[in-house]
């Protein structure tokens, strides 16, 4: 069932767990995180970036990814992850959205302000309870062709304080020392930023770069009032893996290759949701509506 990103990430917040954000550039990778959120009773949400939409077409996607989470038995929720144009923002919109992120980062602070100010101006003039995510300071790394400021720039909570305030936004993507893709050595998280943050500001906060963080720093993140974390080059490394292991073993029947492209993703997504504390939470949603 669908239900608002806003709702997943308050609910999330207030009872100190974080909803798994999952990113998919096919069926199969949908498909196996909805089944792993299933299996554990767990929320859910689903997203997916500018370039998988302009690669496969916009209807293609959306389509497809509105009705697999309408018909899901969990709470879900479909999501645009770094948006990047006030163009696919409107469009994600009035096609069913109840969330974007809005990324701005990589430019100036005034610029960020001005034009993730637009959107949710736009976001809750369409609906009230549309959330809109964005992201302050530099959040490092490159994943789907999204460079995200190349090694990444810490937020400084005093510009966070005045972002939040000045844009209206429902939750916070702040650059901690985080990193989009794989990270090539142990990432130094600052922690005592994050912890700076929590005290100054109310709204949900987002991880971006979850994969190949460690659960320690998770579960300290949580704490810290991180309700969304976004998984996603895990999610790609599980796919090809499994699709090379059957090719190898001759499966190489499309439905037999991504059957097993299917597991090794939802393999990954109910060990993610383990950690994040969300299993059996779905049962927190049933009385929403939305
Ligand atoms: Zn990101």
């Amino acid at each position: 069932m669908e239900v608002s990103y806003i709702k997943l990430v308050e609910i999330a917040k207030k009872n100190s767990f974080a909803v798994g954000a999952f990113n998919f550039h096919n069926l199969e990778v949908l498909q196996g995180i909805i089944a792993a959120a299933e299996e554990l009773s767990s929320p859910v949400i689903v997203q997916t970036t500018p370039p998988f939409i302009n690669d496969a077409g916009f209807k293609p996607v959306i389509f497809a990814a509105r009705e697999i989470v309408s018909r899901c038995s969990v709470p879900a929720a479909l999501h645009l992850d770094h948006g990047n144009s006030f163009e696919l923002v409107q469009k994600c919109l009035v096609n069913g959205f109840t969330s974007v992120m809005i990324d701005g980062s990589k430019m100036s602070f005034e610029k960020n302000i001005e034009l993730t100010k637009k959107v949710v101006e736009i976001s809750k003039a369409v609906r009230e309870d549309i959330a809109v995510e964005a992201e302050l300071g530099s959040i490092g790394g490159v994943e789907d062709q999204i460079i995200d400021g190349g090694s990444g720039k810490i937020i400084i909570p005093e510009e966070a304080v005045k972002f939040v305030e000045q844009t209206g936004i429902d939750a916070l993507a702040p650059a901690i020392g985080t990193a989009h893709g794989i990270y090539k050595s142990e990432p130094i998280i600052r922690f005592d930023v994050a912890a700076e943050l929590n005290k100054l500001i109310k709204i949900p906060m987002v991880v971006h770069g979850g994969s190949g963080l460690d659960v320690e720093t998770f579960h300290k993140l949580i704490q810290l009032g991180f309700s969304k974390i976004n998984v996603g080059t895990e999610l790609k490394i599980a796919w090809y893996k499994a699709l090379e292991n059957s090719f190898k073993n001759g499966k190489t029947d499309p439905l037999l290759a991504s059957a097993e492209a299917r597991k090794a993703v939802k393999e990954i997504v109910i060990d993610k949701i383990k950690i994040f504390g969300s299993v059996g939470k779905a049962r927190d949603f049933i009385n929403i509506k939305d």
